[in-house]
């Protein structure tokens, strides 16, 4: 088998959108899966749609994703420079070899030529108003020129393009690993542009010529590509490269959360939740799209998920690490038909790899919000939080966010408890059990719970129907992790405080 080399080749036109990172992911599961080498390309020909420090950010996301690049831009490697607009001469030189071959032409027309074709197509009934096979011989370019015409032209500067003369009467056929065997008649295809009028390749030509140099053997890319490969097929036919041909696999569509249509950031800016792998600023607008990454998705938790998103291990195993991803990914088990794009299965699999994180560890992502609140906290106490709260968590930030009432008394109740909870049978057990935890040197969560105990027994009122109340008077909230618990972290002194005040303030119902 030849070595596996994978190549991930974005055009560096703004944010990496997470199925960018899915495609990546694909083909680095397949790099390290046999050995094999993952590249990073960049794809930016197409000068009208660059977008400065885009490709900053695409070397940026795969480093956060854990997609680790072995050659390629920013990394180096035998077949440098790995940005295609520094790659120009190499591709001026495959198309000569075309041209001279006669497998592609100059093309002179205007765009008023061009325009006055499609009508005329149009007119006569046919479909495909494409420059191509039947087309080609009615347009001003080196096939219906003559040679000195053409020669003349090229000598004064006119400006021109290079066409890739697709074969008459042929079926190429792609073979997908994905999608089986896709054939195509040759009049199908149009004469795509191959060198644009500026002088740089587009995407068709730059494309093959560095999969072949690059001796890429496996192109994973997604199925908006899939139209373009009969060309490619062609092209590599063309150019003599058909036995090094790389085999394609074009990755199913991910598709709204509804299913219909193809998720765009639009979508995910209307339901609330990101597209892009970091925060993205657009250059022109001044837009601030929030990332994966800032908005707490763990980047484990998100490859776990992306890996799903077309592909399954055919097991009901969910959790997979990406080693264990290496391990198990296979291209035979993608399917064809689009995912739908479900963020809250995403929440899931955050959920999931945070539980599975230490309280130790846990503790250190609490810091980092209390930091930036400038409220200091013992070690020992924010692993006690982390180890109540890591069940009610889906983001770092939650561990702040449910829990501030760990570091701030509550200034307000919530209303609904207060009306069915809050009674003189609550203000009665609160109060002594307020005088009672207050002569306790400390307080641990057993002790607690005993003394509330012998408070409600000797008074001859069930615990069960005062403790919304309690819970009510401590964090001002109906519902929240382990009540004894959360008291013994907050402190006897604290935990007298609160309820004093709440009696103070809180007029009970009956
Ligand atoms: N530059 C193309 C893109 O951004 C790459 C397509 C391919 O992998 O061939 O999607």
């Amino acid at each position: 088998m030849r070595d596996v080399r994978v190549r991930f080749a974005p055009s560096p036109t703004g944010g990496l959108h997470i199925g960018g990172i899915r495609t990546a992911l694909y083909n680095y599961l397949l790099a390290r899966q046999n050995n094999g080498t993952m590249i990073l390309r960049i794809e930016d020909t197409d000068q009208g749609r660059f977008v400065p420090g885009a490709e900053e950010y695409i070397i940026e996301s795969l480093a956060w994703a854990g997609i680790k690049i072995d050659e390629g831009q920013g990394v180096g490697g035998p077949y440098s420079p790995y940005r295609q607009s520094e790659r120009k001469e190499i591709y001026k030189k495959y198309a000569q070899q075309l041209l001279d071959g006669g497998f592609a032409y100059y093309a002179f027309d205007t765009e008023q030529d061009l325009e006055a074709m499609r009508d005329r197509l149009k007119a006569a009934g046919v479909d495909n108003q494409q420059y191509g096979i039947t087309s080609r011989m009615q347009m001003s370019n080196s096939l219906t020129l003559s040679k000195a015409e053409v020669d003349h032209l090229l000598n004064v500067g006119a400006p021109y393009v290079i066409r890739f003369k697709v074969p008459e009467n042929q079926q190429i056929k792609v073979i997908d690993l994905i999608r089986g065997e896709v054939v195509v008649e040759s009049s199908q295809i149009d004469d795509k542009v191959l060198m644009k009028s500026d002088g740089m390749p587009t995407y068709h030509l730059a494309n093959v010529v560095d999969d072949y140099l690059m001796k890429i053997s496996h192109v994973i890319r997604g199925e908006e590509w899939l139209p373009s490969a009969p060309l490619h097929v062609s092209l590599y036919k063309s150019f003599g490269w058909h036995n090094e041909m790389p085999q394609f696999a074009h990755l199913p569509l991910l598709l709204k959360p509804d299913g219909n249509g193809k998720l765009s950031k639009r979508d995910a800016d209307k339901m609330g939740f990101p597209i892009f792998s970091l925060n993205w600023t657009d250059p022109k607008t001044g837009e601030v799209s929030k990332g994966f990454k800032e908005s707490g998705y763990l980047p484990e938790a998100l490859i776990n998920f992306l890996a799903f998103l077309g592909w399954n291990p055919g097991t009901p195993q969910e959790i997979f690490s990406m080693e264990e991803l290496i391990d198990v990914f296979s291209i035979e088990r993608i399917g064809k038909a689009g995912t739908k794009f479900d963020i809250h299965k995403t929440q899931w699999y955050n959920q999931q790899y945070l539980r599975a994180k230490s309280e130790e560890e846990l503790s250190l992502l609490l810091m980092r919000s209390l930091d930036a609140e400038q409220i200091s906290c013992s070690k020992e106490k924010a692993i006690k939080i982390c180890a109540i709260m890591k069940e009610r968590v889906t983001f770092p930030h939650d561990f702040w966010e449910l829990g501030k009432f760990f570091f701030h008394a509550p200034v307000s109740f919530d209303e609904s408890v207060v009306s069915k909870k809050w009674n003189t049978d609550a203000v009665n057990v609160l109060s002594t059990f307020s005088k009672e935890v207050e002569t306790l040197d400390e307080v641990t969560a057993d002790l607690v719970k005993s003394t509330l105990e012998s408070v409600t027994a000797s008074l001859g009122i069930g615990t069960g129907k005062i403790l919304q109340a309690l819970r009510l008077s401590i964090t001002g909230n109906a519902s929240g992790p382990d009540l004894m618990m959360t008291m013994e972290i907050i402190g006897n002194k604290e935990v007298c405080s609160r309820i004093n005040y709440a009696l103070a303030t809180l007029k009970p119902s009956a």
